[in-house]
C-alpha cells in the first residue's frame, strides 16, 4: 500500500502559465515548513497555453506534484471535485491557481484542523486589485445566497478552505451535476469554522470567470440549495387572486350603484383573466413543488452523515454499507 500523504494541496488551473512556478515555490515553503508529508494535486482544466508543460515538468522533478489533464475545459468547480477525487491527504486543501489565495494561511488551517475542526474555511476580509463590478455582484450574491438558502453558507467565503478527509469522502459521494462546492460542505455538516484573510490581486493573467460563467455559478449555487424560485409563483398568484376578489365588488358598486359605465364589458374580462392566472400559477406552483421532490430523489444525495458512532460494532457498519441504498444514506467515514 502506497503511503498516504497528510495533506493534499487541490489547485485547479486554465490557463494560468504566469502562476504555475510561483504557486509551487510558496505551497512547497509552507509545506514543508510543516515537517509533515504532503501531495500538491493540479487539475488542468483544459488550458490552451502552457499550464500543462510547466506542470509535467513540476512533477517530473517533484513526484509530490500529481497532475490530473482534463481532455477539455470543464468548468472550475468540476475540476476541483477531480482533485477531491484524486486527493489522498488525511486534511485537503482547496487553492486558487492565481494566488488570490495566500498558501501561508494554510498554515492557520491546519492548526484549526488539529485543534478538532472538521472544515475551516477562508473569510475575505478584503479583496484587492478587482473591478467595483465585480466586488458588487460578489456582496450581492452572497447575501442572496445566504437569505433563500436552506443551509448556512457562510457570507464572503470562497473555496479556499480545508477538509478533513471524512468530509472529503462525504463530499465525493454527492455525485451531482451542477455543483456548488462551498454550498455542499455547510450542507454536510460537522466542525466548521473560518479563518479571515484579505484577498490579494491575481499574481498574472486575467480572470476565468466572466459574466456568462458568475451567472451560471450563481444559478448553480441558488438552484442546488433553495427552492425559493419554484415558490416564487405561489406569492404572485396570491397577489391577482386578491385583485380579483377586491375588483368584483369595486366593480359591482360603481356599476350598478353609482351608475358609472365606462370600460364597458372590458371589465369582466380582465376579471376572469385575473382569476383564471392565479389559478395557473397556483397549479404551477403544486406542480413545482413534485418538481422539486424528483429533484431531491435525482441528486441523490445521502440522507444523513454520521459524524462517529459509540458502541456501534463494524459488522453493523459493515452492513450498512453493504447495502446500497443505505450505504447511500450513511457512506460514514472512517475513523
Ligand atoms: N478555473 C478553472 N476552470 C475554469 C475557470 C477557472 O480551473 O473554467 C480555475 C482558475 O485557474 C483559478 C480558479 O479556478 O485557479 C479560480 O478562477 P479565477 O481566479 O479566474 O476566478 P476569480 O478569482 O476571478 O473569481
Ligand atoms: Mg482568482
Amino acid at each position: 500500500m502506497e503511503d498516504r500523504p497528510r495533506y493534499s494541496i487541490v489547485a485547479p488551473i486554465y490557463n494560468e502559465e504566469g502562476n504555475i512556478q510561483l504557486l509551487y515555490d510558496r505551497i512547497r515553503a509552507v509545506m514543508d515548513s510543516t515537517g509533515e508529508s504532503w501531495e500538491l494535486v493540479a487539475i488542468n482544466d483544459g488550458s490552451r497555453d502552457r499550464s500543462l508543460e510547466l506542470l509535467e515538468q513540476l512533477a517530473r522533478d517533484d513526484k509530490r506534484v500529481k497532475v490530473i489533464n482534463f481532455a477539455r475545459n470543464f468548468g472550475h468547480q468540476i475540476a476541483v471535485t477531480a482533485g477531491l477525487d484524486h486527493a489522498s491527504g488525511e486534511a485537503v486543501v482547496i487553492i486558487d491557481a492565481d494566488l488570490q489565495d495566500p498558501p501561508e494561511l494554510i498554515l492557520e488551517m491546519i492548526e484549526r484542523w488539529k485543534a478538532g475542526y472538521q472544515v475551516v474555511y477562508a473569510v475575505r476580509q478584503e479583496r484587492k486589485g478587482e473591478s467595483w463590478f465585480k466586488l458588487l455582484t460578489a456582496k450581492l450574491f452572497y447575501r442572496l445566497i445566504y437569505r433563500i438558502t436552506d443551509v448556512n453558507i457562510p457570507m464572503d467565503t470562497g473555496d479556499f478552505r480545508l477538509m478533513d478527509k471524512k468530509v472529503v469522502a462525504v463530499l465525493n459521494s454527492m455525485r451531482e451535476h451542477n455543483r456548488f462546492i462551498r454550498g455542499m460542505t455547510s450542507w454536510i455538516g460537522f466542525k466548521q469554522t473560518g479563518v479571515s484573510y484579505v484577498r490579494e490581486a491575481r499574481h498574472s493573467g486575467e480572470t476565468k470567470y466572466p459574466l456568462k460563467k458568475m451567472v451560471r455559478f450563481a444559478m448553480d449555487a441558488v438552484t442546488g440549495f433553495s427552492y425559493f424560485p419554484l415558490q416564487i409563483m405561489v406569492y404572485v398568484a396570491f397577489v391577482l387572486g386578491l385583485l380579483a376578489v377586491l375588483a368584483i365588488p369595486i366593480i359591482a358598486i360603481l356599476r350598478l350603484i353609482l351608475g358609472y359605465e365606462f370600460l364597458g364589458g372590458q371589465v369582466t374580462t380582465i376579471v376572469l383573466l385575473l382569476i383564471v392566472s392565479s389559478f395557473q400559477l397556483f397549479f404551477l406552483f403544486v406542480m413545482g413543488q413534485y418538481v422539486a421532490r424528483i429533484y431531491d430523489e435525482a441528486r441523490g444525495r445521502p440522507l444523513y452523515i454520521v459524524a462517529s458512532r459509540l458502541n456501534v460494532s463494524d459488522e453493523v457498519v459493515g452492513r450498512i454499507r453493504l447495502s446500497s441504498r443505505e450505504a447511500r444514506a450513511a457512506p460514514a467515514p472512517e475513523t
